[in-house]
């Protein structure tokens, strides 16, 4: 990326549990221009907005994983408040978003709201933030919608349901696909690098090559991702997922 002072970072980020399920809403921010997006705003608005407020940052977006009532719940309320777009998920998850507020009363969640994005999200699509550039993977399996964002200069992407640390999103919902799941991670993240970090939809953040190492689920091992050549690349993984730590 041309754009970008590679010593100087642009952005900064942080992530506010949202809901009772604990979900990772990622406010990210412009420190220059100070305008931000959240990422899966699933509850909790005041507490969002007074994040934002608390940093000064003018929140531009909304940017959706997919449609699932702990990621997409204060989406419509992010967007009442501040008159941003909402963008994403996938189009195949606008089902889910019609039933925001009817799964949520399952979990207890009340102040979720239905919601149509301004605009859906395809694979190889670009989002932007004060100039920087994010990419967008369609990754289906925990819902056929799911869409995962990320920034390949600073090693960070927003993985929402599909992967976690150590496990992987559940597949046990209506449309839900285990061999898709597994089939998007190893189709569509793992060639972003193993020194990708990522944040997931709950829990601690990790990396692509930690994950590719011991996740029980999705490690080379297990999956025979790479070939022959697995084994000598998981030396360099651990490195650089190390790293990280
Ligand atoms: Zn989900
Ligand atoms: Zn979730």
């Amino acid at each position: 990326m041309t754009d970008q002072q590679p010593n100087k970072p642009k952005l900064e980020i942080r992530v506010i549990p949202t809901t009772p399920l604990q979900q990772n809403t990622s406010l990210i921010w412009s420190i220059e221009s100070k305008e931000g997006v959240f990422v899966d705003p699933g509850g909790d608005i005041d507490k969002l907005m007074g994040a934002a407020e608390e940093f000064g940052v003018k929140i531009v977006g909304v940017w959706l994983t997919h449609g699932h009532m702990d990621h997409a719940g204060a989406a419509k309320a992010v967007k009442d408040r501040t008159g941003c777009e909402i963008i994403g998920p996938h189009k195949d998850d606008q089902w889910l978003l019609d039933m925001v507020e009817e799964s949520g009363k399952r979990f207890g969640i009340t102040d979720g709201q239905n919601v149509t994005p301004d605009r859906y999200l395809d694979d190889g699509d670009e989002l932007e933030l004060d100039g920087v550039k994010f990419g967008v993977a369609h990754c289906p399996g925990h819902t056929p919608g799911h869409v995962v964002i990320y920034n390949s200069p600073a090693h960070l992407a927003f993985v929402g349901d599909v992967l976690f640390r150590g496990s992987v999103g559940r597949t046990d919902f209506p449309r839900g696909n285990q061999q898709q799941l597994v089939d998007s991670i190893t189709g569509k993240l793992w060639p972003l690098g193993t020194d990708m970090r990522f944040i997931p939809g709950h829990g601690p953040m990790s990396t692509f090559g930690q994950e590719r190492q011991d996740n029980p689920f999705v490690a080379d091992a297990v999956t025979g991702y790479g070939g022959a050549a697995t084994q000598e690349a998981n030396k360099i993984d651990q490195k650089l997922a190390k790293r990280y730590s």
